[in-house]
């Protein structure tokens, strides 16, 4: 008898409202694919039915290949199931041995059987009768609930062969990356732009990130710090390119130049200038930044309109409306909080005027950056992109 692991991956069909369907299938498989080459082994991809079926070869890591896939954006349940020869006795004893893996921690189950093989001499009913009176028996804590069961076992009988599954865990929602256009994610080493990040590549966007970084007032250890969070993003973006970018003459410049209390603004007006310039070179056609409303002087609403005034790209900020906890939350969800929570210094963090402007008139942001070479200035910033691609 032989019986393989299987992962079954589901997308509900709400996932596809305005999408084309075989656009999507092709993307999730191929966003499955390139997750599972960060697990052990060798693995293979098979639709059947509206389900993505992956297979691990002998000795492949199907527990770390599980953990990948509840990340990738588009699928909306994660299962693990058996596929065996499709003969009764063959099911029951792969039942029996695989008990566990199927029905978790449930204490009530149910099973529901399928047949695509018509031919198969034992009729649904008959097929859950048997498989739950073998669970039963396997497992006698269990009960059975045929209204509000932990668990589903289902047993379908397919032309080849029969697949048992049970427990099924949420995937990642959203959907497929690359079924957006790319943003380009203003990633400092702080809570809210991983979180930014996460959101934006949920709604099926690829992403380039650009750090800026002030050399000699940050360290090598706060960039380490902003690549591994890129890093961590890649379970759920793929590839990202981090250009690393030197925002230091900018800072020297504004800080010998500038009115102190729109420091702060200045520089964000900055940032998105660069960030612009990188994003139009590597085909990005909007921005993301971690800024929530009123979280900080620079994120009041007047100080966003001064910076909006800055670039003619959309910049998308998803955590616009969430609080500090409720990013919190999703950044230990997403394992990026206790990187972010490391003790680095931050690029404007030096730099902070002690008393910010947090309702800058648009006019005067202008007439101040004025004072400066921005062009110049620009320019030579987009000249120090290092690129580092993560995955
Ligand atoms: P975060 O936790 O993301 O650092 P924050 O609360 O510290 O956010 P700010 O420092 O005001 O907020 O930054 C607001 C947003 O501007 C960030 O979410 C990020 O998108 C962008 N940003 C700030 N500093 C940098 C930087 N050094 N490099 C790239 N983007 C940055
Ligand atoms: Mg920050």
């Amino acid at each position: 008898m032989t019986a393989n692991e299987v992962i079954l991956l589901k997308y509900g069909e709400i996932v596809l409202k305005g999408l084309n369907k075989n656009r999507f299938n092709q993307l999730l498989e191929k966003n499955v694919r390139r997750t599972l080459r960060k697990a052990e082994g060798e693995f293979h991809t098979e639709y059947a039915q509206s389900i993505l079926f992956v297979r691990g070869e002998e000795g492949s890591d199907m527990d770390a290949a599980f953990a990948l896939l509840k990340k990738v954006f588009g699928v909306v349940t994660v299962c693990r199931g058996v596929e065996c020869e499709k003969d009764m006795e063959t099911i029951l004893s792969v039942l029996r041995e695989h008990a566990r893996e199927l029905l978790g921690n449930a204490r009530t189950f149910k099973c529901d059987a399928r047949r695509s093989d018509k031919r198969f001499p034992l009729k649904s009913p008959e097929i859950c009768t048997a498989c739950g009176a073998e669970l039963l028996e396997v497992c006698p804590d269990l009960r059975v609930d045929v209204h509000h069961p932990d668990v589903v076992v289902t047993i379908e009988i397919r032309d080849q062969v029969a697949v048992l599954h049970g427990i099924q865990e949420k995937g990642a929602g959203g959907i497929p990356v690359g079924s957006e256009d790319r943003a380009m994610l203003l990633l400092s080493g702080g809570i809210d732009s991983p979180v930014a990040g996460h959101m934006t590549a949920k709604r099926g966007a690829e992403l380039d990130a650009v750090y800026f970084e002030t050399p000699p007032y940050t360290s090598e250890a706060a960039r380490e710090k902003v690549l591994s969070l890129a890093r961590k993003l890649t379970d759920y973006a793929g590839t990202i390119r981090v250009h690393c970018v030197s925002l230091t003459e900018v800072q020297e410049e504004l800080a010998k130049v500038c009115d102190e209390r729109l420091f702060t603004i200045l520089l964000r007006r900055f940032m998105v200038r660069c960030a612009e310039k990188i994003a139009r070179k590597f085909g990005a056609v909007a921005l993301v930044t971690g800024e929530s409303i009123g979280q900080v002087a620079s994120q009041t609403m007047l100080s966003i309109a001064s910076t909006d005034d800055a670039a003619q790209m959309p910049i998308l900020r998803p955590c616009i409306g969430l609080d500090k906890e409720e990013i919190v939350v999703r950044a230990r969800q997403i394992g990026t909080f206790d990187i972010s929570t490391l003790p680095y210094e931050d690029c404007c963090a030096m730099f902070t005027p002690r008393h910010p402007n947090t309702r800058p008139d648009v006019e005067a942001v202008r007439a101040e950056e004025a004072k400066v070479d921005v062009e110049g200035l620009v320019a030579r910033a987009i000249e120090t992109d290092r690129i580092v691609r993560v995955w």
